[in-house]
């Protein structure tokens, strides 16, 4: 099987590369990324020199370079992990959330279309439901609900490849997975953020009162599913990812500093993010059913894990954290 995979220098789609070149030796994996500042060819070093492996620095807006590499490529199925992803920065540059998220989704369901790609894979994430109250799960049909640019743009997205499949019978799947964690997650997400802040005995700022809820999936257990919806996914199906794994912010963050010998004192509760949601926690049960798909990291032994990998990988995280990063995160944090 030949695959292109978009965005695989991020978070999720560097782990998905080595998953699947790890576990199918005579696949092909063509990974496009523009290689914004979530983009890290680092993150992918163990197999830049595996035959079966090819990056190509690029837009996922640019249909003449997909065009190119899908043809050339003989490209199976299009696996769209490539987005503007961080929900603080879509509520000061929401533009580009639209561009990549929407339209750069848009062009590759052209290409796909046009050069009749076997299966068009969306990742997509359970923030397009919206929030919930203290009860109840997201199931593949809960009313789409996005209260932030960066899920309202993924919502979107979702739609467009809906259509595609409505109107063009392209084979299409979405996945809409929760939270993930686990190594090369870039700093500015919750979990790596409070484990580098801690280990370099900084401030952890945490939003509001830090009684949001999210439902914690390792990002091996992520790339399990994606493999399954790959192989197996009904044409047209949407399929909620998620293992049960629900904690309040301020629990994983007392966690963590638990696990690193750190001081509670750390913690510096800040403003709250605007439209912030309160509770995500997904339903899994049709991927469990009709796939046969279970997540395989218990929450406990998946954080000792992550810890551990970012106590051992300092020089990584400390580079992605300087230069343009830095600015950002005084601009959203104020100085430290
Ligand atoms: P990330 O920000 O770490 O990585 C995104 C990657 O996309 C980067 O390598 C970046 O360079 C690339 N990219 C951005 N714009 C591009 C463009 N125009 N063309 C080509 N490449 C581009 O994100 P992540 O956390 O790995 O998330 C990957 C996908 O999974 C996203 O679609 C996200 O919405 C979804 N998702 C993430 C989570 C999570 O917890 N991280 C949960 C559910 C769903």
């Amino acid at each position: 099987m030949n695959i292109l995979v978009t965005g695989g220098a991020g978070f999720i789609g560097s782990n998905f590369v080595r998953y699947m070149l790890d576990k199918y030796k005579d696949y092909t994996i063509v990974n496009v990324d523009l290689l914004t500042y979530a983009g890290n060819l680092e993150n992918l070093k163990d197999v830049e020199n595996n035959p079966n492996y090819h990056f190509v620095k690029g837009d996922i807006c640019n249909k003449e370079l997909l065009s190119y590499l899908v043809k050339q490529f003989d490209i199976d199925v299009i696996v769209n992990f490539a987005a503007e992803s961080h929900v603080d920065r879509s509520i000061t540059q929401p533009h580009i959330f639209v561009k990549t998220n929407v339209f750069g989704t848009q062009t590759l369901l052209e290409v796909a279309h046009e050069q009749r790609v076997e299966k068009f894979v969306q990742i997509s994430t359970d923030e397009v439901y919206g929030t919930l109250g203290e009860h109840g799960y997201f199931t593949e049909t809960t009313p789409l609900a996005p209260n932030s640019p960066y899920s309202a743009s993924k919502a979107a997205a979702d739609l467009i490849v809906r259509s595609y499949f409505e109107t063009f019978k392209l084979d299409v799947n979405i996945t809409r997975c929760s939270n993930n964690y686990g190594p090369f997650q870039f700093p500015e997400k919750l979990i790596p953020l409070m484990i580098s802040n801690a280990l370099e005995n900084q401030k952890l700022p945490v939003y509001g009162d830090g009684k949001n809820i999210r439902d914690w999936l390792h990002v091996n257990d992520h790339c399990s599913a994606v493999d399954l919806v790959i192989h197996y996914g009904q044409p047209g199906e949407i399929y909620n990812i998620g293992g049960h794994n629900e904690r309040e912010n301020i629990e994983v963050v007392e966690l963590i500093l638990e696990k690193l010998n750190k001081p509670k004192a750390l913690i510096q509760f800040v403003t709250d993010r605007p439209g912030h949601d309160r509770r995500y926690a997904i339903d899994p049960a049709k991927i469990k059913e009709q796939l046969g798909w279970e997540p395989k990291y218990s929450f406990e032994k998946g954080i000792e894990e992550t810890i551990q990998w970012y106590v051992d990988n300092k020089d990584w995280w400390r580079r992605v954290k300087s230069g343009e990063y830095q600015k950002y995160y005084q601009r959203q944090y104020g100085e430290r």
